[in-house]
């Protein structure tokens, strides 16, 4: 009897325990499992990569960690846009029309599309029209972005010149496209070089078109070169689209700074590529505002249809107050537009000496700029500076990021890493360069001088 008792509550405590384990292991499978399906749904979409910072996002918060004396990186004025600019925007916010406070025509606020079409009906030869050909967008990279997603689709290729702004790549693979990238490449070593120095090669770009091409997207003037392609550049690359049908997405966000001789040619205005070309601009680049976010593609109503599309309902409307802003901005350019007074020139030569100045000073202290015809960044080869300098506390991949961070830090000027404008198998080319922003206030580039005379000097 005993024994049997025994037995039995051996038997039950065994059950018990056994029990119990069951119960823990399925509540760990439970755990694990839920643990593993947390993690697996809720990952970064394989289209996107890895997912890495940009950047952008990377050099803005360094630039708030080491406080560096001054900021060369992310491309923006540190002086005020035109007075009438940013008066046009302070009598919005207090005027009285509600109606500029509230939501406004979803694909560009009418008095902004009529101005713009004012603006470049002339420059492109042909009466653009406000309604079907224009759309506002938030910033040019919105523009791009409605281009890009609204055009490629899953296998198509793009090509993509190298150096590149660095969202190109994203959008395409966003798409479902595939980036063939051409870099440019210095034609010489020369010191004194020049924007114009680094070339596309003919053969190299004419093998990328293939049956799946879509799409080529050009930059001109060029960041972060500031190569300004010229008309016989430009007639290659349209001769290419036109043969393999392609469109081509031109980014002409710097199109008002350009240095003389130089000049802006936009490619939609060479023979039959209007039906093929999307030009796209930025309000923060034509009047200096790039925190107000508003910029615009311009194309054929037939392909203006299929960025609407992206746009409606990815951001359906961009802010109204900005908009009325820029419009009023532009209606003051346009009225003086035969003088020199008009900002879309003389901002260029407000830049020139900038230029200038920073190149000398770059040259002064051991690096070698490439001179650009347009833009405001100028691309310097550090290597000469090289022995001078111990990146090994830097622990990034590419040299460029090292020699920016560690340069940052022990000079206090701020530059941006060029390789972030290179595909991953392309990356080398850029490690051996910086890039540098020259539109800021003549202290803050005198500061630079001095800085950089500084630390050569403790070298
Ligand atoms: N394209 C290029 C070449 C740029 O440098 C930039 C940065 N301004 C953009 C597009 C995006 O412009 P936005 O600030 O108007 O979005
Ligand atoms: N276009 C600017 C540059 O190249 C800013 C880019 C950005 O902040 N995303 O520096």
């Amino acid at each position: 009897m005993f024994r049997s008792r025994h037995l039995l509550n051996a038997a039950v405590k065994k059950q018990t325990e056994s029990a119990v384990a069951i119960t823990n292991n399925i509540l760990r499978i439970k755990l694990n499992t839920s643990a593993a399906v947390m993690t697996d749904k809720f990952r970064l979409p394989a289209r996107y990569g890895a997912g890495e910072k940009s950047v952008w996002v990377e050099y803005i918060q360094l630039a708030a960690d080491y406080k560096p004396a001054v900021n060369l990186g992310q491309g923006f004025p540190d002086y005020h846009a035109p007075k009438h600019v940013t008066k046009a925007l302070a009598d919005i916010a207090t005027s009285d029309n509600p109606l500029l406070m509230q939501y406004t025509r979803g694909f560009g606020h009418p008095r902004l599309v009529q101005n713009l079409s004012k603006v470049y009906s002339p420059l492109i030869g042909r009466e653009l029209d406000p309604f079907n050909e224009i759309l506002v967008t938030s910033g040019a990279y919105e523009a791009l972005y409605s281009a890009i997603l609204g055009h490629v689709d899953t296998g198509d290729e793009v090509i993509v010149i190298e150096p590149f702004f660095d969202c190109y790549d994203f959008m395409i693979k966003c798409a479902g496209g595939i980036p063939k990238f051409i870099a440019l490449k210095p034609k010489t070593n020369k010191e004194n070089m020049t924007s114009a120095d680094w070339v596309l090669d003919e053969k190299e770009l004419s093998s990328l078109f293939t049956n799946k091409t879509k799409m080529l997207i050009l930059n001109t003037p060029h960041n972060p070169l500031g190569k300004v392609f010229t008309k016989e550049e430009l007639e290659l690359i349209a001769n290419l689209c036109k043969k393999h049908n392609v469109l081509c997405v031109s980014d002409e966000v710097y199109e008002w700074m350009v240095y003389e001789p130089n000049k802006h040619i936009r490619i939609a205005t060479l023979p039959d590529m209007w039906e093929r070309t999307i030009t796209i601009g930025s309000a923060g680049k034509t009047f200096s505002v790039t925190g107000w976010k508003i910029g615009w593609a311009y194309c054929p109503a037939n392909l203006m249809r299929n960025l609407q599309v992206v746009h409606q309902n990815c951001v359906y409307t961009c802010p109204t107050p900005t908009q009325e802003a820029v419009a009023r901005s532009f209606e003051i350019e346009l009225s003086r537009i035969n003088s020199p007074e008009c900002y879309f020139y003389s901002l260029a030569r407000e830049l020139l000496p900038k230029r200038d100045f920073l190149v000398r000073t770059l040259k002064e202290n051991g690096f070698n700029p490439t001179i650009p015809d347009g833009g405001y960044f100028i691309v310097a080869d550090w290597t000469n500076l090289g022995k001078k300098i111990d990146l090994s506390s830097e622990q990034d991949k590419y040299k460029d990021y090292r020699f920016t961070k560690k340069f940052a830090k022990e000079a206090g000027v701020l530059a941006i890493p060029p390789s972030a404008f290179y595909s991953e198998q392309h990356k080398t080319l850029g490690e051996d360069f910086a890039r540098f922003c020259f539109i800021k206030k003549d202290e803050n580039l005198a500061l630079t001088e001095k800085l950089l005379k500084t630390w050569n000097a403790s070298k």
